[in-house]
């Protein structure tokens, strides 16, 4: 096997027990290792995988806040196309199991190593890495036919995933964007980019939309029922927005759950709206009107002026990833980011950020007065009960981290 530059190697160790995680860090020094980044929770994790990235992530699979099967999962979701060690203590078939897992969604293992860790197992296991090895799992893109995704809308396969959205200054979790994903049967979780345009181009939108909002008005009602209201936003595309039965249709969706218009959030993107922006003023007033919150999504990145903002009642704006993520250390991003808020302000509209990777986007947002925040900082975007169960261990997390951290502002 030809040896490899270990130098140039980047790997992410996730694992929630301190004193592993400095062995494992140590021992891949020693072994030659020296791009080695360590992490104690999986969602922290993923957000890591963005910046720096890796080529490979060797993970636990006994994690307490998200376990090392929600964390292939999580991978997946997030088209990770790099290798996976697997570590672990328990049960062989478990094991075997969550290595199939991993094949299943088409992602690279490398293999599994168990605890207590050996250097020269571990060091024979990543041994097996190459650059091309990656390059040969690429993100793929398979090209999916509009009856596939009819056929999938129509049996179920369609999930929404909640990412929550947190207010800066108090850490309460004031609700969640619903993104949705394909649960495909042979090529695991899809991501919406793999077959939004396609739905798009054929007029599946609106039957993908509805899906998603009825899905969403539904747990909304089960999360008021367990005492946890959400306001939930939803992504529309502007292609529907000529479609002028549009507003009827949600305010009956969301009458015969009975959740109140004001819980409901409709996103849109900028970039097209004003192609046809007589039938989309129409169809976002009268929304407004009905009382729904609209929320112009990617701000910064769309090309609206001034003037067709005023014309449009939003209640948010959205500051996209690429205005947000790293921005503390990019004095244009920061400018850009500053001038949102000016303009958020002169609306009077909440302006939410996206895109918050780290503590220092955390505190670079909390800094320029938005109001709400959203990223793999905080968290993921995971499915209903995950989210649930998610919410205490933010507390917590808040509590202990962020409540005192006076560096935001
Ligand atoms: P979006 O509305 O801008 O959604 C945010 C995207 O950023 C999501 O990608 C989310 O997973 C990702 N994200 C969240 N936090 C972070 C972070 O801290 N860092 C980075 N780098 N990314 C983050 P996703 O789920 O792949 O969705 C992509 C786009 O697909 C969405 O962009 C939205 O425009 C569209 N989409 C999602 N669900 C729907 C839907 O139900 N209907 C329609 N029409 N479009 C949808
Ligand atoms: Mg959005």
């Amino acid at each position: 096997m030809p040896s490899i530059d270990k130098t140039g190697v980047r790997v992410l160790v996730l694992d929630d027990e301190p004193l592993m995680l400095e062995f494992l860090a140590d021992t891949l020094n020693s072994l030659g290792y020296t791009q080695v980044t360590t992490c104690s929770s999986g969602y922290r994790a993923l957000s890591l995988l963005d910046a720096p990235g890796a080529d490979i992530v060797l993970f636990d699979l006994k994690m307490p806040e998200l376990d090392g099967l929600q964390f292939i999962r999580h991978l997946k979701g997030r088209d990770f196309t790099g290798s996976v060690v697997l570590v672990s203590g328990v049960d062989e078939r478990i094991v075997q199991s969550s290595e199939q897992l991993v094949r299943s969604y088409g992602m690279d293992i490398l293999g599994s190593i168990s605890k207590p860790v050996l250097p020269d197992e571990l060091d024979r296991v990543l041994a097996g890495w190459t650059r091309e090895r990656n390059a040969q799992n690429p993100v793929v893109t398979p090209a999916y036919s509009e009856s596939e995704i009819r056929a999938a809308i129509a049996s179920g396969e369609l999930l929404n995933f909640y990412q929550p959205k947190v207010d800066l200054a108090s850490g309460e979790v004031v609700g969640a964007e619903v993104l949705v994903r394909w649960r495909h049967p042979v090529d695991g979780l899809l991501a919406p980019s793999m077959f939004i345009s396609t739905a798009e181009h054929h007029e599946i939108i609106e039957d993908l939309t509805v899906n998603v909002i009825t899905q969403t008005l539904e747990q909304a009602r089960r999360w008021k029922d367990e005492g946890l209201p959400m306001d939930l936003s939803v992504n529309v595309s502007t292609n529907w927005l000529s479609d002028l039965q549009f507003p009827d249709l949600v305010a009956e969706l969301a009458r015969q759950v009975n959740i109140a218009p004001r819980h409901l959030l409709l996103e849109v993107s900028g970039g097209r709206l004003m192609e046809d922006i007589h039938a989309g003023l129409e169809i976002l007033a009268r929304l407004r009107l009905m009382g729904f919150g609209l929320c112009l999504d990617a701000f910064g990145a769309s090309s609206l002026s001034l003037g067709q903002l005023r014309s449009i009642p939003f209640t948010e704006l959205k500051v996209g990833r690429s205005l947000i993520t790293g921005a503390w250390k990019n004095r244009n991003a920061g400018a850009a980011l500053g001038s949102s808020m000016t303009l958020g302000q002169q609306l009077g509209v909440c302006v939410t950020a996206e895109g918050v990777e780290t503590i220092e986007d955390w505190r670079f947002v909390k800094a320029a007065g938005c109001k709400l925040c959203q990223g793999y900082f905080v968290a993921a975007p995971m499915r209903a009960q995950e989210l649930t169960d998610w919410l205490p261990t933010w507390r917590e997390r808040y509590l202990a981290e962020l409540a005192d951290d006076s560096t935001g502002g």
